[in-house]
């Protein structure tokens, strides 16, 4: 008989891991709390309890070859980066594409979760779920969680002396959702992540002055790239990958600032990071470097006091008459239906198996999908995390001991902090290719591209050289899907098809193309060697 899996939450990782379960011919049951699917990505002008909140204009940040699940390519008229609607139309058509909707029981929040009485036999899961007021249980073999880690506001009040003075309006960046109430303004917005930013740009053509306070600066990218390319099709290739792993750190740091400095000088626009060597999460912004070059944005140090009526910054500059104060302080990860014994969060920090299983448990019947932060698309690696998950539900993959588990997550924590900091919004940040190449080879679903190289060197080549877009996870292994090689080779025309409205002549030599290209393969052949040696 199937095992039947429960899944909690229907957005972008709950969608994905009903389709994994479908894929390894297990039974899900997915309960989600609001009235429709989407999660995050579904927009609704009032804030609900338990659900992450966005606000109208939130355009993604990664792109849609990149952002995209494995077997299910965008359309290609879609544009590179996609509205929150328009996001949420790509999963309303995924859901639909793979008959996800008839899992899901909507308007059921699950309230309780525990180990069955004879869990330690069986593995099993008593939960509790609450409908209209009416409570149920259910028995399942094995549960994932994919409630999200947006939901739960920190706002750090108590952090600035003399808040409880403060006259003025306040809130978390939860609760914005437009422009709307902040004609003539004075607003300052405390925190330097992308909703800061975004939110920024958006309310200083409104406001009479916006304020951007970060205790640690950032680097800001634009989402468009070399030759005008979405970021992340350039910046997650497998050579550059390589090349990042191969060259020695303070190369690395130095062509790291080289890149992020060639647009503006984050020195001259008070943005620079404290700490440049690490690798924190860039905020994707397009008009931050313009709305500060025209004075409507202002970048201040982090605020040393409150009083009622105005901030004083840590340089000792003094802004008053402040109406609102915006924290865009980031979230809380919180399991509200579960008990501490089962996953304690430490700092905003989950220790699980990588990123997906907890690691004190008996039975590996328990799978978190999607708490993580990768520095890039969270939906292929949600959707690598889900098809790893189901195979171990399934035995088909094995967890090691509980010690192996214990050290590899220690470890994994040391190169996160290395690499990222000890910053709360870094906490479950991640890189990219290595992670989803982990999961893939779990589950035996990542290319060789050395077999590839000797039987399709063209694909072999565009998956080296071109975008780690998620279809590379479905050229071989178990869910293997006979739309992949053309969905990776035709990529490039999806990205152009949304960008080139308007039919112009072709500016480049064929001559120099072909020539490109030879050079190409001979880098490959040399970095394939060279990654080879590294292992
Ligand atoms: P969510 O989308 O938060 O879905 C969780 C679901 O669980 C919700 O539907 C909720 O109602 C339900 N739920 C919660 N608790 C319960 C319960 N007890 N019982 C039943 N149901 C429950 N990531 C990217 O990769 N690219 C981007 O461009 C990007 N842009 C972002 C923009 C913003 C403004 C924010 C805040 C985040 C962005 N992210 C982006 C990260 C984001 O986390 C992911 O894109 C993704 O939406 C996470 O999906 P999820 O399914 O894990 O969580
Ligand atoms: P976030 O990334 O966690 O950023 C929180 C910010 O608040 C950081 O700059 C942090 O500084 C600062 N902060 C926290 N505590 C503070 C304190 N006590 N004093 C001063 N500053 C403090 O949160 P977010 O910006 O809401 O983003 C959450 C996630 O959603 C991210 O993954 C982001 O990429 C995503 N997102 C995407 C988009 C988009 O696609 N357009 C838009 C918004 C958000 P430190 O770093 O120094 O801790």
């Amino acid at each position: 008989m199937a095992k039947k899996v429960a899944i909690i939450g229907a957005g972008v990782s709950g969608l994905t891991s009903i389709k994994g379960c479908l894929e390894e011919g297990l039974e899900p049951t997915c309960f989600e709390q609001s009235s429709d699917i989407g999660g995050l990505w579904r927009f609704t002008e009032k804030v609900e309890e338990n659900r992450a909140s966005i606000y109208n204009s939130v355009v993604t940040n990664s792109s849609k070859e990149m952002s995209c699940f494995s077997d299910f390519p965008m359309p290609d008229h879609f544009p590179n980066f996609l509205h929150n609607s328009k996001f949420l139309e790509y999963l309303r058509l995924y859901a639909k594409h793979f008959g996800l909707l008839k899992y899901i029981r909507f308007k059921t929040t699950v309230i309780s979760l525990e180990k069955s009485q004879d869990y330690t036999t069986t593995g099993q899961w008593t939960m509790v779920t609450e409908t209209d007021g009416k409570q149920e249980s259910f028995i399942f073999d094995a549960v994932m969680i994919c409630t999200g880690h947006q939901i739960e506001a920190y706002t750090p009040v108590e952090s600035f002396p003399g808040f409880e003075k403060f006259r003025g309006n306040y809130f978390h960046s939860r609760n914005y959702k437009n422009p709307d109430g902040f004609n003539g303004k004075t607003v300052v917005i405390i925190g330097m992540g992308n909703s800061a930013a975004d939110i920024a740009v958006e309310i200083c053509r409104k406001a009479k002055k916006v304020f951007l306070s970060t205790r640690g600066g950032t680097w800001v990218m634009s989402r468009v790239y070399d030759n005008g390319y979405p970021w992340d099709t350039i910046f997650h290739t497998r050579f550059n990958d390589v090349i990042r792993n191969s060259v020695p750190w303070f190369l690395l740091q130095w062509m790291t600032e080289r890149k992020m400095n060639q647009w503006f000088s984050h020195e001259n626009y008070g943005l620079l990071p404290r700490n440049r060597s690490l690798m924190k999460e860039p905020v994707f912004n397009d008009d931050l470097p313009s709305r500060i070059l025209c004075g409507a944005v202002m970048v201040k140090p982090l605020i040393k006091e409150f009083t009622e009526s105005s901030v004083i910054f840590e340089d000792g500059t003094v802004e008053e008459n402040v109406d609102i104060a915006i924290f865009a302080t980031g979230y809380t990860v919180a399991f509200p239906f579960l008990d501490k014994s089962v996953i304690k969060v430490e700092d905003n920090r989950v220790p699980l198996y990588k990123h997906v299983f907890p690691l004190h448990l008996e039975k590996p019947t328990l799978a978190v999908i999607g708490l993580i932060q990768p520095l890039g698309p969270i939906m292929p690696t949600a959707e690598l995390q889900a098809r790893w998950a189901t195979r171990v539900f399934k035995g088909l993959s094995l967890l090691p001991s509980e010690s192996t588990m214990v050290a590899d997550t220690t470890r994994r924590n040391e190169k996160r902090i290395k690499w990222f900091g000890t910053s709360r919004s870094q906490s479950i940040q991640t890189d990219f290719i290595e992670y989803l190449d982990e999961l893939a080879a779990l589950t035996g679903a990542k290319p060789n591209l050395l077999t590839l190289l000797l039987r399709d060197p063209k694909l072999a080549l565009t998956i080296f050289f071109g975008p780690c877009s998620p279809f590379q996870f479905r050229l071989m292994g178990p869910g293997k899907w006979a739309g992949a090689r053309n969905a990776i080779l035709t990529q490039t025309q999806r990205i152009i098809k949304p960008t080139k409205t308007r039919t112009v002549g072709n500016s480049s030599s064929n001559a120099l193309l072909s020539l490109l290209k030879i050079l190409g393969f001979l880098a490959l052949l040399v970095a394939v060697f060279l990654s080879i040696g590294q292992r």
